[in-house]
């Protein structure tokens, strides 16, 4: 496995592989990998004979006050799992590599980012767009793989690939959890055993909420009311929303008659949780 760091020597590595009709599979990540980020890997080495995992704590999509300083990271433990999952190449740039002095250019989605985690991270989607639409020309990938995890985020990414007409075939991997239900997620690592005990109300609330629309319920508010009580029962849990939102446009659901989807965050302590299901009639 190469481990490369500048964009100059991605780039001619990319040409490289392209010009010998090699095909090109990006997985973008921050690092401090789980089974979830693997799963993507092999998700890309089905699609693409050359797997590049991206590892960059991108500054861009972290607000004031955010955990950007307190990301874990640990590149040795990250280095090793991606070449036992058979990653090709990691690429890892240091941030004044891909945000150098004097760094002007941004891309902004008019819509998509104003619902659901864009409301209380008002430039989060801003930093993901454009650190996704750099890694595209950095790597040149032929197909890239996200994880439905950031359900938001993959939207996003399908959004902006078609807005702007990148040739890249964009993959949505499943959630993976651990064996008691937890999305697995980096940000786990900051749960002591008391908070990790409550983050799994997340989940349950989320397996309530299919349970109700598939025995017919289809009010969101009584479906959402019962996810809410779930987790409002266990301590240190701050709801920061709880939403069913249509599952290609993030607009409102009055009534659960198709799939829908069910998203919700939740600070456990220090840090905020993501999660999500599709609730189906
Ligand atoms: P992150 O390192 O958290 O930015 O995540 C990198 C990629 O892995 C994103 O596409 C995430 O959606 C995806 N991902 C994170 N956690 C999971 C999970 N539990 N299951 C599947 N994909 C995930």
């Amino acid at each position: 496995m190469k481990v490369i760091e500048t964009i100059a020597e991605m780039q001619a590595h990319a040409d490289t592989i392209r010009m010998g009709g090699g095909r090109i599979a990006l997985v973008p990540t921050m690092g401090y990998l789980h089974a979830g980020h693997l799963s993507l890997a092999a998700i890309g080495g089905r699609h693409a004979d050359n797997v590049v995992m991206s590892i960059f704590v991108n500054p861009a999509q972290f607000g004031p006050g955010e955990d950007l300083d307190a990301y874990p990271r640990n590149f040795e433990r990250d280095r090793s799992m991606a070449a036992d999952a058979g990653v090709d190449v990691i690429f890892a740039p240091p941030a004044s590599e891909i945000y150098p002095d004097g760094y002007q250019t941004h891309v902004v989605l008019a819509e998509l980012p104003g619902h659901l985690c864009g409301r209380s991270r008002p430039t989060h989607f801003r930093g993901v767009a454009t650190v996704v639409t750099k890694l595209f020309n950095i790597v040149k990938p032929h197909v890239a793989v996200f994880g439905r995890k950031d359900y938001q985020q993959l939207l996003v990414v399908r959004r902006l690939v078609r807005d702007l007409n990148f040739d890249i075939r964009i993959i949505g991997g499943q959630i993976v959890r651990e064996a008691d239900g937890l999305a697995m997620s980096s940000r786990n690592a900051y749960l002591d055993p008391r908070r990790r005990h409550s983050a799994l109300s997340l989940s349950r609330a989320l397996e309530k909420a299919r349970e109700m629309v598939r025995s017919g319920v289809a009010d969101p508010a009584r479906v959402i009311g019962a996810a809410e009580a779930e987790i409002r029962s266990c301590p240190d849990t701050v709801i920061d929303y709880i939403e069913i939102r249509d599952a290609e446009t993030l607009g409102p659901v009055e009534t659960i008659d198709r799939p829908a989807l069910m998203a919700l965050a939740v600070k456990v302590g220090k840090p905020r949780l993501i999660d999500n299901c599709i609730l189906t009639p």
